[in-house]
């Protein structure tokens, strides 16, 4: 990106009422066949019209065709059955019924890659497109087969990287994996977490992310964030590995969080989309209160590497918000830049 402080969300963006439900996730589709595949690409397209309206600049599908950020994916692979349900417990926070693997996981046919070319036909910013990671991809799956978190992990990182390379093949310019289970299982991160995210990005010529957050807005999130006291330092424990690894942008939760904005130069020299809007609460951000939260991390990430971004997700808010929350990003990111231009 040549423009400095380029703007993009996390990845999700809400879905028109006539679609699914807006405010929930795993929202059932209200339509079926033909015309839920038309209505998946209209609301595709309104979710690329509001991120242009807004001036966001590097833009998303907005996730428009998945009811989920991990299960969509999942439910498109081999291996996996979804009539056979366990309970587990999800990020060490709470209890859900999940599918079971039950034998190797495969990839049969590309996932997303429709989508994909479908939004580059319709503009030529630059695209973004959220993946699930693999560590947060065997989170919430029951596993009856490999038997081995590390071994499963490794085969979704396989079946990632077959995506993620006929995604960048279609047009897609940052290929994000979205691993918020990287701020929960520090050692397995460690041991094979982040060695799983660079066999997912293996041989991609495109620009690639990792998103790591506290979640969406739900409730079992903040009453967890409840729990981790005055300061978050959870991301401390993945940084230095993160820091030498092939991953290129690291997309982070720092808007109205408890995470000392300090520990962002444990990855300087990384290209890091800085969260400058909450997506836990309805509040719309002035562009001032955005414009803050970019200048505290300018301190620890050069200009050039500064992305404004959203924390995480905007499924489970209203478009009006979302839409409010859009244009407070693009604001705030334009009184930064006329900052730096002053200097
Ligand atoms: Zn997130």
């Amino acid at each position: 990106m040549k423009k400095l402080l380029p703007t993009s969300t996390a990845g999700s963006l809400p879905k028109p009422s006539w679609l699914a439900q807006p405010e929930v996730l795993w929202s059932p589709w209200k339509l079926e066949g033909d015309e839920l595949a038309d209505g998946k690409k209209d609301a595709l397209s309104l979710a690329l019209y509001d991120q242009l309206r807004a001036g966001v600049d590097i833009v998303s599908d907005g996730e428009q065709t998945r009811q989920h950020f991990v299960t969509t994916f999942i439910e498109h692979l081999s291996g996996v059955d979804f009539e056979k349900r366990e309970t587990v417990r999800i990020r060490n926070r709470y209890d859900a019924s999940v599918p079971t693997v039950v034998s190797a996981v495969e990839r049969q046919k590309p996932v997303f890659v429709e989508d994909a070319k479908f939004l580059r036909q319709l503009t030529k910013q630059p695209i973004k497109w959220a993946l699930p990671g693999p560590m947060t991809m065997i989170d919430t799956l029951y596993d009856n087969h490999y038997k081995s978190r590390e071994k499963l992990a490794w085969e979704f990182a396989k079946i990632l990287n077959q995506e993620a390379k006929e995604l960048e093949a279609a047009g897609v310019d940052i290929i994000q994996f979205d691993e918020p289970a990287f701020n929960v299982f520090f050692d397995e991160v460690n041991e094979w977490g982040i060695a799983a995210l660079e066999r997912a990005v293996e041989g991609l010529k495109c620009e690639t992310a990792v998103h790591i957050c506290y979640g969406y807005g739900i409730k079992a999130n903040t009453d967890w964030k409840k729990t981790l006291g005055s300061e978050w330092r959870q991301y401390e424990e993945a940084f230095p590995k993160l820091q030498t690894s092939s991953i290129d942008i690291i997309s982070l939760e720092c808007h109205n969080s408890r995470v000392p904005m300090d520990l962002l130069e444990l990855i300087r020299g990384k290209k890091v989309m800085v969260g400058a809007i909450d997506v836990a609460t309805n509040t719309i951000e002035t562009p001032e209160e955005v414009a803050e939260t970019l200048r505290k991390a300018l301190q620890f990430v050069d200009a050039d590497k500064l992305y404004p971004s959203t924390n995480c997700g905007m499924t489970p808010l209203s478009r009006r918000v979302a839409n409010g929350k859009l244009n407070a990003l693009s604001a705030g990111a334009e009184i930064i830049r006329r900052e730096l231009a002053a200097k």
